[in-house]
C-alpha cells in the first residue's frame, strides 16, 4: 500500500513539474542573460543547466535578461 502511495506522489510531482516547463512562454539563459520564446532554435542549443523558465515577459526583465535578436520576443 505504501509502494502505490508513494508511486503516485512521484507520479503527481512528476506531472507537476513537467506542465510548469509546458507553461513556459520564455525561457532565459543564465550564462547570457538573454531570453528567448520557448520554440525559439537558441533555446535547443543552450544547455539545460543554464535554462531558466519564464512565464512573462515582464519576469525575465524584471530579472535582468534581455531580449534575444534572434527570436524577439
Ligand atoms: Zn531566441
Amino acid at each position: 500500500m505504501k509502494k502505490i502511495l508513494a508511486a503516485v506522489v512521484t507520479v503527481i510531482i512528476l506531472t507537476a513539474s513537467f506542465a510548469t516547463v509546458l507553461a513556459s512562454d520564455y525561457i532565459g539563459n543564465a550564462n547570457s542573460k538573454k531570453f528567448h520564446y520557448a520554440d525559439c532554435p537558441s533555446v535547443e542549443k543552450m544547455s539545460p543547466a543554464n535554462k531558466v523558465f519564464m512565464n512573462t515577459r515582464e519576469e525575465a526583465i524584471n530579472a535582468g535578461y534581455v531580449p534575444c535578436k534572434r527570436c524577439n520576443p
